[in-house]
């Protein structure tokens, strides 16, 4: 889902444990910003990197911990604040990979957004269940800075056809402040966004049935 700007700044990502601003995060990706992600404008960030490995995810090349790119929380924040001032972001949106594997510096830019009046949407493959029964208090940090949690693992053979953004059925959403609710844009219909950035396409978003396009920007990095 998304691009990287000229300077390339918008990639990026590693999560440990220094003080907020320090860490660094391995980022597969930034987008500025973007609707196809959640409800209004968001800034999109991917985590590189994820544990899990559910049958047909859509971002292969998100699973290894080894590719993206390092960003300090200082820098992701920085996109977060040109793009808040250029776009009136409405949240920023946490997907991966999986954030809460890299959740010292997840938790750190989601509190960087509520601090800008941003809401926190995150996307895990573990349960609201799991992720509370880990021993890593950064994933209670996080949990503690995240308005919106959609939950649980992809699974191919529920593709959801209902419900905005979300990949599969049987993946809940958890309203976990009351700074956000449900309302009708859960029930649009989904859209794809295409970037030509540089030499890069970058397309996001959920072209049909909850199958994302992320391929199209791998397939743009290895020409
Ligand atoms: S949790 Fe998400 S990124 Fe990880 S394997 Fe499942 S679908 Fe892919």
């Amino acid at each position: 889902m998304t691009h990287r700007d000229a300077g390339s700044l918008e990639r990026k990502v590693v999560g440990s444990s220094l003080a907020s601003t320090d860490i660094v995060a391995r980022i597969a990706l930034i987008v500025p910003c973007t609707e196809a992600e959640g409800p209004g404008r968001r800034l999109a960030i991917w985590f590189q990197g994820c544990p899990l490995r559910c049958p047909g995810c859509c971002n292969p090349h998100f699973l290894p911990f080894t590719g993206g790119e390092e960003l300090t929380v200082t820098e992701v924040l920085r996109v977060m604040d040109d793009s808040h001032q250029r776009n009136q972001l409405e949240g920023i949106t946490l997907l991966g990979g999986e954030p809460t594997a890299q959740a010292a510096a997840a938790a750190a830019i989601a509190r960087g957004a509520q601090e800008r009046g941003l809401t926190v949407l995150l996307f895990s493959g573990y349960t609201l269940e799991q992720l509370r029964d880990k021993q890593d208090p950064a994933v209670h940090d996080l949990l503690a800075c995240t308005d919106i949690l959609v939950d649980g693992p992809y699974d191919q053979t529920q593709p959801e056809t209902r419900r905005r953004w979300i990949g599969s059925a049987n993946q809940r959403i958890h309203f976990l402040t009351p700074r956000c609710s449900w309302d009708e844009r859960w029930l649009q219909k989904n859209t794809l966004e295409i970037r030509l950035v540089g030499k890069e396409i970058i397309v996001n978003g959920y072209p049909a049935s909850g199958t994302r396009m992320i391929r199209q920007w791998q397939k743009s990095q290895t020409r």
